[in-house]
């Protein structure tokens, strides 16, 4: 039964200018990124402090009221859209998005969790620093939804995750308690690390309100290239001389096959054919150092020399302006979104041990090719961290709703032959709604039972985004 007396005790609290009710207002928080979600919230609550988040989530556990924590919407999982019951209460962060501190001594950078990640990474750039986390939809994601998705992007190999990155969280539980969990300190051994609880819980134990997060010293100093291969395997012998020869300074190693390069042809504007012939795959690497662009470039064409002549990659570009290595990189950006644009397809955003690669590969193939000749897979990833985007395009000719009709059985297809090669079924996008019935399948059950008790301990009225993840 709805408590009737929620939503006036909810706007007395907050203010009518915090909590949106309208249904013309609400509509627009309704929807996930891809459009695959679409549920119900009777209103939509955009706290401007610390203190107004927790205000709301006691008024919210007080009456059974689900909350669903929104960060800049462009989770790939479906985890920030509501589910279908008109009692949500949908909680977006984007009013709390100030830089709290920026310490170049201890190279730290506090923020709230609204602040959009291009924002933070500009502004870690100004203070001559790096936050190394990257994406390419860090001019739209938040560092709250970073936490809370653990989210990886094209510095990992280099940097880590998103929870290597974070010394600190301030969170609200459900129940309204503030968690000051915000220190800076690299050092605390003190018990438990609770920070890493809600980093990567997906708005599903609490709200994270800010984080503090590492600073590195700039890499103003780059070198890019792609190289073409022959197969996932020359691609791993790649990566193994070049992490031997160039150390700390690889910064990217990302792969994709030719067939990404079409899709990314026919359907981005301003990206040009690398080559002048279509190769099976390619690598894109990234050296990257504080100073010193000139000696960078000799120890890359240097290590790519010795590769060819090796035969560890079959042709290779090295960029030698700024403008050439942003269009090398524009080539591996634009897949996600000429994928898009080519029509509705299956992700699939897996991992594995970086040495299986090429087996998988070849066995999944194989598998999908049996149950459908004419399927077209679309691979690309973040290689150098064993993470792929194993992505599924219909075949041509196929009925619009082909992903509806084969999804689930296709998907069922590749996560398992993942977790037969020792894989996660989630590399970096999370859980949210779109693989939860996977996830439950495959985690082992002790760990869910671990989780949920986490879940339980945490938020025991089950208020914290209900549907996702567990
Ligand atoms: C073009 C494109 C490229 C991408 N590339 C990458 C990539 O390379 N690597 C990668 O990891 N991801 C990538 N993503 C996915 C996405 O950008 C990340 O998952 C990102 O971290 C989500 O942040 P967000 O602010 O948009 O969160 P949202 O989508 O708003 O939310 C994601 C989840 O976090 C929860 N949440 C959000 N904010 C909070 C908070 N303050 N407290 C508690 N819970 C919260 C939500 O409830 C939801 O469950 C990409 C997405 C797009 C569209």
């Amino acid at each position: 039964m709805q408590d009737l007396a929620f939503l006036p005790r909810l706007i007395e609290a907050l203010g009518p200018d915090v909590v949106a009710t309208e249904p013309d207002q609400v509509a627009p928080w309704l929807a996930d990124w891809r459009g695959l979600y679409r549920g119900n919230a009777q209103a939509v609550v955009r706290p401007r402090s610390v203190d107004e988040v927790a205000r709301c989530l006691a008024l919210c556990q007080q009456a059974a009221v689900p909350v669903v924590p929104r960060g800049g919407n462009t989770g790939l999982c479906g985890g920030a859209a509501p589910d279908s019951s008109p009692a949500n209460v949908v909680l977006s962060m984007d009013r709390m998005n100030a830089i709290r501190s920026i310490d170049t001594i201890a190279n730290t950078l506090i923020a709230e969790a609204g602040c959009i990640l291009g924002n933070l990474r500009r502004a870690a750039q100004e203070a001559h620093r790096l936050l190394p986390l990257s994406l390419a939809a860090e001019d739209s994601c938040q560092i709250g939804g970073n936490l809370a998705t653990n989210a990886g992007g094209v510095n990992v190999v280099r940097y880590g995750m998103t929870r290597e990155l974070v010394l600190g969280v301030e969170a609200v539980l459900p129940n309204g308690e503030i968690f000051h969990g915000l220190r800076a300190l690299r050092k605390d051994n003190t018990g438990y690390d609770l920070k890493q609880l809600l980093i990567g819980s997906e708005g599903t134990l609490g709200v994270i309100t800010a984080a503090a997060l590492r600073l590195f010293p700039r890499t103003d100093a780059r070198s890019v290239v792609l190289a073409a291969v022959a197969s996932p395997l020359q691609a791993l012998e790649l990566f193994e001389l070049l992490f031997a020869q160039c150390g700390a300074r690889l910064q990217a190693f990302e792969f994709f096959t030719g067939d990404c390069v079409d899709l990314v042809l026919k359907h981005a504007e301003g990206v040009q054919e690398p080559f002048s012939q279509r190769y099976p795959a390619y690598v894109l690497v990234e050296l990257a150092d504080t100073t010193d662009e000139a000696a960078l470039n000799v120890l890359l064409e240097r290590v790519i020399g010795e590769a060819l002549e090796r035969e560890l990659c079959l042709d290779a570009a090295v960029s030698a302006s700024l403008s050439q290595l942003q269009s090398l990189w524009k080539l591996r950006e634009e897949i996600s979104e000429a994928q898009r644009a080519d029509g509705p397809h299956l992700k699939h955003d897996v991992s594995l041990p970086i040495e299986q690669i090429p087996a998988f590969m070849v066995s999944m193939e194989a598998r999908l090719k049996a149950i459908s000749p004419s399927i077209r897979p679309f691979i690309f990833g973040h290689f150098g961290d064993g993470n792929l985007h194993y992505n599924l395009s219909r075949p041509a000719g196929a009925q619009r709703d082909w992903t509806a009709q084969h999804g689930k059985a296709l998907t069922a297809e590749v996560l398992d032959e993942v977790a037969r090669y020792g894989g996660s079924i989630s590399a970096e996008h999370g859980i949210g709604q779109l693989k939860r019935d996977d996830f439950l399948r495959l985690k082992d059950p002790l760990e869910l039972r671990m989780m949920r008790g986490i879940k339980q301990l945490l938020d025991p009225a089950g208020i914290m985004n209900p549907g996702k993840l567990l």
